[in-house]
């Protein structure tokens, strides 16, 4: 399949913006870019279409996908109910990345959510996506463009490395600001659960849900054969091919450890780098895990472009954005965690 490349840094790429819709319109795939990371999106209500999109990503079909819309009244037909804390944190966190998982309506099909009778939705901050969803007139289920288990997609550079020649098109436009995907909140139990998390941190939530829970799988490996509330949380994710392997404790603890191992590379923080005898890239200061959810997956991506075969990586602290990136960084070791 022949991939067109539609080039749109902002809302002036009209015709570009339009020949996406066009093509989502018609059914097809279109890889867009949002705040998180870039997306593949299709009609979420074309079960061709979506069932397209899991072929394109080789993506497990019980994990289901991420509904965007543009506006709050897109929600109409899509969820069956909207409890009064998941209106709090849609008024506070839309548009943006939060994503809330709620009662779904017969409209949405059964391969958009997995099978489950709950649907996820989001309304991304990207004015392009934005405009994108707007003037196809379609909700548009968009899981991150990327084949799936891999490093999600925080670069078109990394869409087209992943999926050309495989998806209609790529609106190609800068770099994504947050980095890792959406936080997602299950409002289909009572409390809410955080299922996923990601650039709303479960600090900020909390103002809104005091009583969330944070599900199990978030820090750790689900039972083999548990049922786990998001799907896609039971699945090595976000790997590179390389041996990775995630070391929690301080910086001397983790540099005792790193100077016994003789591995390729080490992934650590900027106060990391000195104390190390093997190879280094720094995610950022220990503290600044904003800009460290802004790096991993490119960092991520860049060891196997390199040939790395053993990698060590300093877990972060679990405070703030720290939460997304462990969870991220547990998932792409294959869960070989050890602690110092
Ligand atoms: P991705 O689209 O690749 O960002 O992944 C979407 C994430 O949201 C996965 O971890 C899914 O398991 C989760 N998710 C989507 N829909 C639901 C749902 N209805 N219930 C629980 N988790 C969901
Ligand atoms: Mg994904």
């Amino acid at each position: 399949m022949k991939t067109a490349l539609l080039y749109a840094d902002n809302l002036t790429s009209k015709d570009e913006i339009a020949k996406a819709a066009e093509i989502l319109k018609n059914g097809g795939l279109v890889a867009l870019p949002t705040e998180t990371v870039y997306g593949l999106a299709a009609d979420a209500l074309n079960e061709k279409a979506v069932k397209n999109i899991f072929v394109a990503k080789g993506r497990p079909s019980d994990n289901p996908l991420i509904v965007h819309i543009a506006e709050f009244s897109d929600l109409d037909g899509i969820v069956s109910e909207i409890t009064p804390e998941a209106k709090k944190c849609m008024q506070a966190f839309w548009p943006g990345p939060f994503t809330a998982v709620l009662p779904k309506t017969e409209k949405i099909p059964s391969v958009t959510s997995g099978g489950l009778d709950t649907v996820a939705v989001r309304m991304p901050k990207n004015d392009i996506a934005r405009e994108i969803i707007k003037k196809s007139g379609l909700p548009l289920a968009a899981p991150s463009a990327n084949r799936s288990g891999s490093p999600s997609p925080s670069t078109a550079q990394h869409v087209i490395d992943d999926l050309m020649g495989k998806i209609d098109a790529i609106v190609v436009s800068k770099n994504c600001d947050v980095g890792v995907e959406s936080t997602v909140v299950s409002f289909a139990v009572n409390p809410p659960r955080l299922l996923r998390p990601g650039g709303v941190t479960a600090e900020q939530l909390k103002q809104y849900i005091p009583d969330l829970v944070i599900d199990a799988a978030v820090l750790s490996q689900p039972e083999k054969g548990a049922k786990v509330a998001s799907p896609g949380m039971k699945y090595k994710h976000y790997a590179p091919k390389a041996d990775v392997t995630l070391a929690v404790g301080d910086k001397k603890a983790f540099a005792e450890y790193c100077n016994t191992q003789n591995a390729d590379l080490v992934i650590c923080y900027d106060e990391d780098v000195g104390l190390i005898n093997s190879p280094t890239v720094s995610l950022g200061f220990s503290a600044d895990h904003k800009k460290q959810a802004e790096r991993l997956f490119d960092t991520l991506r860049d060891v196997d472009k390199k040939g790395y075969k053993t990698v060590i990586v300093h877990a972060p602290t679990t405070d703030e954005m720290g939460l997304a990136v462990y969870n991220r960084l547990i998932r792409a070791a294959g869960f070989k965690v050890v602690q110092l």
